[in-house]
């Protein structure tokens, strides 16, 4: 076990996470799917770190902290991004200071994900063993475009790992953010996981904006729609349900396997049976309200019609299909854009066409030396393993940088893009394999009657018998590169 979870952490550290929200794009890339499944390797993951927690040991970093360099850095954002950076720079014996705007570290994935996928005493083990690296975190801390000048003379690097945090809007006639019961999802996602996992009450003034009567998020007796199609709509409309709202909407524009695509199956299915209402081909087309307080909302329907040409077909609204719904809430969870008011104007930090921080995507300078940026601030929305991925390639070059004021890469990262471009796994190739027809096992998901109204931790992971059995699938598919100069 100590094994696989060291396995895990030379590349990811917050190895909880890694074992229970992760899309898992590495099952996408599995050769065994050729053969009947992939490898269940998220919840293989997930048995190291469950592991090394259950038994109180000391924390199994894959790596000796190195003798302190005389370098430090400060990463502003203690998301996935912000955290791995400081972990593989803090092994490097470099000082970093994270700093974090919220009272709480972890990012989205503590404010974001709800308890029932992701349990805050495990997430705050992933944290701890980052902490045990020797990071220096500085919480209630809002960086502005002061501190980053202050920064770049004070620290050797600074890391920007800020995220996207702002709600997109999902433009419809009468989107006005004063009527009583728009929400936008971060923020909606942030109010219940404070209280949720940590205990912090929702204002007065804020109970006024978002028409509670409690001080934390009580939905009952109010229908919610979500607007979305991705992992923050799915979170949004499972949380409307815990807090029992009388009805839950998702409005989505495309169909159900594009939800699946862009979230998984069993939070599909798991939302579904919990009892939200899914309405695809859908958009808002009205907020209606009466005195700036929401009452319903337009919905306009779409079909789509194949291209003659050949092309991807369109989706086109169908005229007289409109309806109405009655509403208490809107919530807006169609995407998030990056907050990046903390870049001083007179750098001239070059953005991308989405807004985000533009780097070249494989060393994360931007444009200002010695300003690096990784995550969602630079890539837009995505997931925790890209974020986490990026960060630790990031670090790499930075600590190369501290010391010798250069930004360069090392072979192996340099084969790395090569063989990401490449694409080895061949999606075609018959394979005769191992163990052919084993099925792929499946962890126990709690009854949806004990799920549904509380926070309780929904996937409940392999016991050891199954994870043995599944690892036993693998095929240990070695593939050796090689370059020829
Ligand atoms: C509701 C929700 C559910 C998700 N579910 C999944 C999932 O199941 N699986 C998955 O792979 N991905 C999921 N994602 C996406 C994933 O959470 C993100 O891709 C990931 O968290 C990005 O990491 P990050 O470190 O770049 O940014 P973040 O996690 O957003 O962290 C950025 C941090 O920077 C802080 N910050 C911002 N500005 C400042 C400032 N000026 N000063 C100091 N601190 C600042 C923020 O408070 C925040 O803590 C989800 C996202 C959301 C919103």
């Amino acid at each position: 076990m100590d094994d696989s979870l060291m396995a895990t952490r030379q590349t990811m550290p917050l190895a909880h996470v890694c074992g229970r929200v992760c899309p898992h794009p590495c099952e996408d890339a599995c050769r065994r799917t050729n053969l009947d499944e992939p490898i269940s390797i998220m919840s293989l993951k997930r048995l190291g770190a469950d592991w090394e927690t259950d038994h109180g040991s000391d924390f199994f970093h894959p790596m000796e902290k190195k003798a302190g360099i005389g370098k430090r850095v400060s990463v502003i954002g203690a998301g996935p991004a912000g955290l791995t950076t400081a972990y593989y720079l803090a092994a490097e014996g470099i000082d970093v200071d994270v700093y974090e705007e919220l009272p709480v570290l972890g990012g989205e994935v503590a404010v974001g994900v709800p308890e029932y996928r992701m349990p805050i005493g495990k997430y705050n083990q992933d944290i701890e063993c980052v902490r045990d690296m020797g990071v220096n975190f500085i919480t209630n801390s809002k960086i502005n475009a002061d501190d980053m000048r202050r920064f770049e003379k004070e620290y050797d690097a600074v890391m920007v790992a800020t995220g996207t945090r702002i709600s997109k809007k999902v433009y419809c006639d009468n989107e006005r953010p004063e009527i009583k019961g728009y929400w936008g999802a971060i923020d909606f996602l942030d109010k219940v996981n404070l209280y949720e996992k940590y205990g912090y009450t929702i204002s007065k003034e804020e109970q006024e904006e978002n028409i509670l009567t409690t001080p934390y998020v009580d939905l009952t007796g109010k229908t919610v729609v979500c607007v979305g199609g991705g992992f923050t709509s799915m979170d949004v409309v499972r949380c409307a349900i815990r807090a029992n709202a009388k009805k839950v909407y998702m409005i989505y524009r495309r169909d159900e396997k594009t939800i699946i695509k862009n979230t998984t199956y069993e939070e599909y299915h798991e939302a579904v049976e919990e009892g939200v209402e899914f309405l695809f081909h859908s958009a808002v087309a009205q907020m209606r309200d009466e005195d700036d307080i929401l009452k319903s909302l337009l919905i306009d329907k779409f079909e789509l019609v194949p291209d003659p040409n050949g092309g991807r077909p369109e989706l086109v609204k169908i005229e007289g299909a409109s309806y109405e719904i009655e509403a208490d809430y809107l919530i807006p969870a169609v995407s998030q854009s990056a907050d990046l008011k903390l870049l001083p104007e007179e750098w001239e930090i070059e953005k991308t066409s989405w807004a985000t921080i533009k780097t070249n995507g494989k060393d994360y300078m931007t444009s200002r030396k010695g300003i690096f940026a990784s995550g969602d601030c630079e890539y837009g929305p995505m997931t925790i393993v890209n974020a986490v991925g990026q960060a630790k390639r990031a670090a790499s070059v930075m600590a190369r940088y501290v010391q010798s004021g250069e930004v360069t890469l090392t072979d192996d990262e340099i084969m790395e893009d090569h063989l990401r471009k490449l694409r080895v796994y061949d999606k075609k190739e018959k394979v005769t394999g191992w163990l052919p027809g084993v099925p792929r096992q499946h962890s126990t998901v709690l009854d949806v009657e004990d799920r549904k109204y509380n926070n309780k931790e929904v996937n409940l992971g392999f016991t050891q018998e199954e994870a043995m059995s599944e690892a036993e699938r693998c095929m240990r598919c070695y593939y050796i590169a090689m370059v020829q100069a």
